[in-house]
């Protein structure tokens, strides 16, 4: 519409149309094609001025931010400037008319480039405090001058030079102190203030330093902070910086319950955004009118710009601890509607720098305290884990005994059988039912075995094994165990090298028990070493004041030069029902290269052991079947055994 008036004037002014200069003229009226081009002016700039008017106020009314309230105030000053201008063209003062035009213009131009304005109510105070007190000083001047002249004239004769310097060098010494005071009177007086920003530093950072709960933080420092400067809402977020949805990283604003609010929502600022910019590098604090006409921030996300909005809060004021940002402070309008000074903001800044420890104190206390939940419940589902293990345990252990007793009966008929059936002479000189019996009965005494470790295991796991207590010759007892294997040495060609300490002391302890133990270990030393191998086993006196056998005792060593075990193993192997070999292999001959076992063996080896008080481990360079580093098991018993 502007442009088709200007248009039209143009048309009309220079006379594109060829009007006549006298459009009509008659009954004493004249009406000329000037008046045309003069009222078209009139009319629509009349009609321009009232529609930026009324928009003007339409504005004012729909905002309730006195930021923007005040920028409007100052945008309808220029407009008026700028419509009065040329309403005094044609009355004929053009140096006016002009120069309104052109200071409304740059009132205007001011307005929306400046979006922090001065503070007008400063600059008053300013003015009003240095005025007063240079009438003060002028006031005091004057009445020295008299008074001295009066009181002292006719004593001394009067030099007015020295008086009136001897009266400014005193105002001189004065008139800081003075300015100070009446300042403070201003304030005070005139404008109903009477803050002292270091007594509300100080009572504000006693008040929130020993808080160390955030909500309890948050509500205290809102609290306060606008109760000193008049402010309605508050809220306080504690900023994280994490990963978002894309896993791109990002800063999560939570907002702890303030002031006059809700808990408010959680809001992510991309790490690039130019409002983390302001806040987490430059450290400035930002007012919403600024995020809504400064460039910088035309091109945050809908989602930031939405959040900000939402929180519909005045200013926001980053708080930082050292070098990380970790918290947002965000204020509402002032209740006497006046907008942020300068003061306020610099106030404002110290009260985030002293909220910043207290928050990351409590920060600090907050995680304490999830990681100490986050422990208790780990903790708990240990506890119930370990629980269900152990109950679990207990039926393979219930299992293992109440299997290995029932199968023992039948087993014990079907060996008694065998025996009889190979004592027969009618089977025994048939050679292929010899075979067969021979086999049954090999199989049955296997049987036998598993189910005896079976058996075994199931007392250690019950502490129900019972132990004599006699005193045993270990070197006896280990020649016994391994001429039952000779058999075995024989068929696999390994040779026995036995090297036993003479004057070995007698051991105390139950004799069949520890002859399972080197049974186990020694058959091992057979079945995982390769064909010619050789088995050594030797024993030591281990004298007294041994710190884990102080009365001493008695080391038996059985190496071999065998496949060797992975140190990652070493304790495993003691572990029920635990083999490293093949599952193919298991159970297919006793003392067959690498013919496993059930995985009890050595699990029975350390039940025993640790029952007379004793300890056995395994030394190995590591596994290896191309070289067979070997492997060596040292069993260590106490020579007065605490447990039997
Ligand atoms: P298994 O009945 O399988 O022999 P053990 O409890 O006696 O069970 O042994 C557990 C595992 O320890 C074996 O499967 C084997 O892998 C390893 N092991 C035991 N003794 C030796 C040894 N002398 N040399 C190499 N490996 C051994």
């Amino acid at each position: 519409l502007g442009g088709l008036w200007f248009a039209i004037l143009i048309v009309l002014d220079a006379n594109y149309l060829s009007l006549p200069e006298i459009l009509f003229t008659g009954a004493g009226w004249i009406i000329e094609r000037r008046l045309l081009v003069e009222v078209a002016l009139v009319v629509g700039w009349g009609i321009f001025a009232v529609e930026t008017l009324w928009l003007t106020g339409k504005a004012y009314c729909q905002t309730q931010q006195v930021v923007v309230r005040k920028h409007i105030t100052l945008w309808t000053f220029g407009l008026i400037l700028t419509l009065g201008g040329p309403i005094l063209l044609p009355v004929g003062d053009k140096i006016l008319g002009e120069g309104l035009n052109w200071l409304g213009a740059l009132v205007i131009t001011y307005t929306v480039l400046t979006p922090r304005l001065p503070d007008l109510r400063a600059a008053l105070r300013q003015a009003l405090s240095s005025l007063t007190t240079a009438i003060l000083a002028l006031a005091i001047y004057t009445l020295g001058f008299i008074g001295i002249q009066y009181l002292f004239g006719d004593v001394l004769g009067f030099i007015p030079l020295i008086v009136g310097l001897v009266l400014s060098l005193v105002l001189l010494l004065l008139f800081n102190p003075l300015l100070r005071v009446i300042r403070r009177l201003v304030n005070r007086l005139v404008f109903g203030e009477g803050q002292d920003s270091n007594r509300i530093l100080r009572e504000y950072s006693q008040s929130i330093s020993n808080i160390l709960d955030i909500e309890l933080l948050a509500t205290v420092a809102v609290g306060l902070v606008s109760e000193v400067l008049g402010v309605e809402r508050g809220a306080l977020f504690l900023v994280y910086s994490e990963l978002d949805d894309q896993g791109e990283k990002c800063f999560r604003l939570k907002g702890v319950k303030g002031m006059g609010q809700e808990t408010p929502q959680i809001g992510v600022l991309p790490v690039d955004s130019s409002i983390v910019k302001t806040f987490g590098k430059d450290r400035q604090p930002l007012t919403r009118l600024e995020i809504d006409i400064l460039p910088q921030y035309r091109y945050i996300t809908g989602k930031e710009r939405n959040w900000l909005l939402h929180q519909d809060m005045d200013i926001f004021v980053p708080i930082h601890a050292k070098d990380e940002w970790v918290g947002l402070l965000a204020l509402g309008p002032n209740s006497s509607g006046t907008s942020y000074r300068d003061e306020d903001l610099e106030l404002l800044g110290t009260l985030a720098d002293q909220t910043a420890v207290a928050l990351q104190n409590a920060r600090l206390v907050e995680s304490l305290v999830r990681v100490n939940n986050e422990f208790r419940r780990a903790y708990t589902a240990m506890e119930e884990a370990l629980t269900k293990l152990k109950r679990l345990d207990r039926t393979k252990s219930d299992f293992i005994s109440i299997a290995s007793h029932e199968l023992r009966t039948p087993l014990t008929v079907l060996t008694g059988y065998s025996q009889m059936l190979l004592d027969d002479p009618i089977f025994t000189e048939n050679t292929y039912y010899k075979k067969v019996i021979v086999g049954i009965n090999d199989g049955t005494s296997r049987l036998h075995e598993i189910i005896d470790s079976m058996f075994e295991i199931a007392k250690i796991d019950t502490r129900a094994l019972e132990l004599q207590s006699n005193a045993v010759d270990m070197p006896a007892l280990l020649k016994q165990v391994c001429q039952s294997f000779a058999k075995a040495f024989e068929a696999r060609r390994h040779s026995l090298v036995f090297d036993m300490m003479s004057d070995l002391p007698a051991v105390q302890g139950d004799p069949e028990a520890l002859k399972k133990v080197f049974h186990h270990i020694i058959v091992n030393a057979i079945k995982y070493t390769p064909d010619g191998g050789e088995i050594l086993v030797s024993g030591y006196y281990l004298p007294k004041g041994n710190v884990e056998f102080p009365q001493g005792g008695v080391k038996i060593l059985v190496s071999d030069t065998g496949i060797g075990i992975d140190p990652r193993f070493k304790e495993l192997i003691f572990v029920k029902f635990y083999q490293t070999g093949e599952l193919a292999l298991h159970s297919s001959g006793k003392t067959k290269f690498k013919g496993g076992g059930p995985g009890l063996g050595l699990a029975i080896v350390r039940g025993i052991v640790q029952a007379h008080g004793g300890r056995v481990w395994v030394e190995s360079p590591g596994y290896d079947e191309e070289t067979n580093p070997g492997s060596h098991f040292h069993v260590i018993l106490p020579l007065h055994s605490e447990s039997t």
